[in-house]
């Protein structure tokens, strides 16, 4: 079975939509999976289909996403069709979701066996300096992306990735190629991080919100 499902996570701040830009780039077979979102636009290209919440309740009621998520105060959700399309033309698609969106794919009969699963940590003072860094956060919601960061790492650490890179050199060229590597059947790939390792990353994450929020 081809794992033509690429589900990339991290917590927020990571880097991840830079080395997600890179490996789009990088690849002609790789496609992103643009999913809806109720949040608004940072008017930086980022790429979701911006939709406001009465519209997205309407498509969950009709049922055209595989999995949905709560997050920070506004809904995520993967549309089925656009996977379906991505994956009917071969080509792979490249899916950003957070712990909660892995889990429902995972639990989906027509997905779960086409995943091929990573997850991108830094350590907190690299996370905590790239949400600055934005602009775009209000002191609550840099506070409140930290802290699911810490629920996330939590959840990632029960072994649910395939691959687990750490961004803290700060180089998405070399990641997005390892990426597209293992993606191509490279076995000689491994993780930076053994999941049992997150649970400690998680735990230095709270004590860092903890001394700044203080
Ligand atoms: P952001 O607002 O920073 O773009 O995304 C917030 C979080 O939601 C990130 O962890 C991102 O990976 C995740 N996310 C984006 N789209 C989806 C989706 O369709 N489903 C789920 N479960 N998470 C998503």
């Amino acid at each position: 079975m081809k794992k033509n499902i690429i589900v990339i996570s991290g917590p927020s701040g990571v880097g991840k939509s830079t080395v997600i830009k890179e490996i789009l780039i990088n690849s002609s077979i790789i496609e992103q999976s643009i999913s809806d979102t109720t949040r608004n636009s940072r008017g930086n290209g980022d790429s979701y289909h911006f939709i406001d919440e009465e519209e997205f309740l309407n498509n969950l009621k009709r049922g055209i996403y595989v999995e949905h998520n709560y997050y920070n105060g506004n809904y995520y959700g993967i549309n089925k069709e656009v996977l379906r399309t991505i994956l009917q033309k071969g080509h792979s698609a490249l899916v950003d979701c957070n712990t909660a969106g892995l889990q429902h794919l995972l639990a989906d009969e027509e997905f779960q066996k086409h995943i091929l699963s990573f997850y991108l940590v830094a350590e907190p003072e690299i996370i905590y300096s790239r949400l600055q860094h934005r602009k775009t956060e209000t002191p609550e919601s840099l506070m409140r992306r930290m802290q699911e960061g810490v629920t996330d790492l939590k959840v990632a650490g029960s072994g649910i990735y395939n691959i687990i890179f750490s961004t803290d050199d700060g180089n998405p060229e070399d990641l997005a190629e390892k990426i597209i590597q293992a993606c191509s059947g490279n076995l000689h790939i491994h993780s930076d991080y053994y999941p049992s390792e997150l649970t400690a990353l998680s735990r230095k994450l709270t004590f860092f919100c903890n001394e700044l929020f203080k």
